[in-house]
């Protein structure tokens, strides 16, 4: 779940990366601790973050003095220095944080960092890439979740070839196993829409199957 509004995080590193998603847990109105041991980028953030802190992640004392252990999520957001995430990850997972994200930047990085016992490794380089890959060669492809290595979740503009016809005429689960689970319209998203559903263009379509599936209904639209 998105966790109730007032959930404590931690983000450990304030670079790039940690300091976009401190700034944006702030504004979906979470309580974020930033720590940082460059003095500098703490300063920076300090009218923006809930709280800030000038420390050395690796230094255990330090973390303890933080209460680092009272936070319900901890984002360890350093790439760099990987033996500082390395470090900081197995410390705040000993603390006892519920819920320790780290950030890799290879998947040798995040090997160890899963044996080492990360509830979640992210590789936001890696998955972006790959995302933006997808919307370069299918400009219809707005964003897409992977389910599984086989299923996903995409969400596919409606191109003006489509406009003005009915779920039924496009038949994408007979054509291509996927289904149109919502189309999201400007007066607003309908869930679970029915054959008759006509689209419109620019309107924006959740489809679900398998990748091949989405693949060729995207290619059939573009
Ligand atoms: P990005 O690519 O997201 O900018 P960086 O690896 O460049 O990520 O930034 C990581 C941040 O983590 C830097 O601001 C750096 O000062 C901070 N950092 C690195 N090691 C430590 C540490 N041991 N303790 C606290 N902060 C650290």
């Amino acid at each position: 779940g998105k966790g109730a509004k007032g959930s404590q995080f931690c983000v450990i590193g304030l670079g790039r990366f940690g300091s976009s998603l401190g700034k944006e847990l702030v504004q979906l109105g979470h309580e974020v601790l930033g720590i940082d041991r460059s003095e500098e980028l703490v300063d920076d953030l300090s009218g923006t973050l809930t709280h800030t802190a000038c420390a050395d992640s690796t230094d255990e004392e330090a973390l303890r003095a933080l209460g680092i252990r009272n936070f319900d999520c901890c984002i360890v957001a350093i790439g760099g220095d990987i033996q500082a995430s390395i470090m900081t990850a197995i410390l705040v997972k000993d603390a006892g944080v519920k819920k320790v994200v780290v950030k890799a930047v290879s998947e040798l990085h995040g090997r160890v960092l899963e044996k080492l016992g990360a509830d979640r490794v992210i590789y936001p380089e890696r998955d972006m890439g790959i995302r933006v890959a997808h919307q370069l060669v299918s400009p219809n492809l707005l964003d897409y979740i992977e389910l599984s290595s086989d299923y996903s979740v995409a969400e596919l503009s409606v191109p003006r070839c489509l406009a003005g016809k009915t779920l039924a005429d496009i038949d994408p689960r007979k054509r291509f196993g996927c289904s149109i689970v919502a189309v999201n319209k400007p007066q607003g998203i309908i869930i679970a829409p029915k054959a008759e559903q006509v689209l419109a263009e620019r309107d924006v379509m959740v489809v679900i199957g398998t990748n091949e599936g989405i693949e060729d209904f995207e290619n059939m639209v573009s």
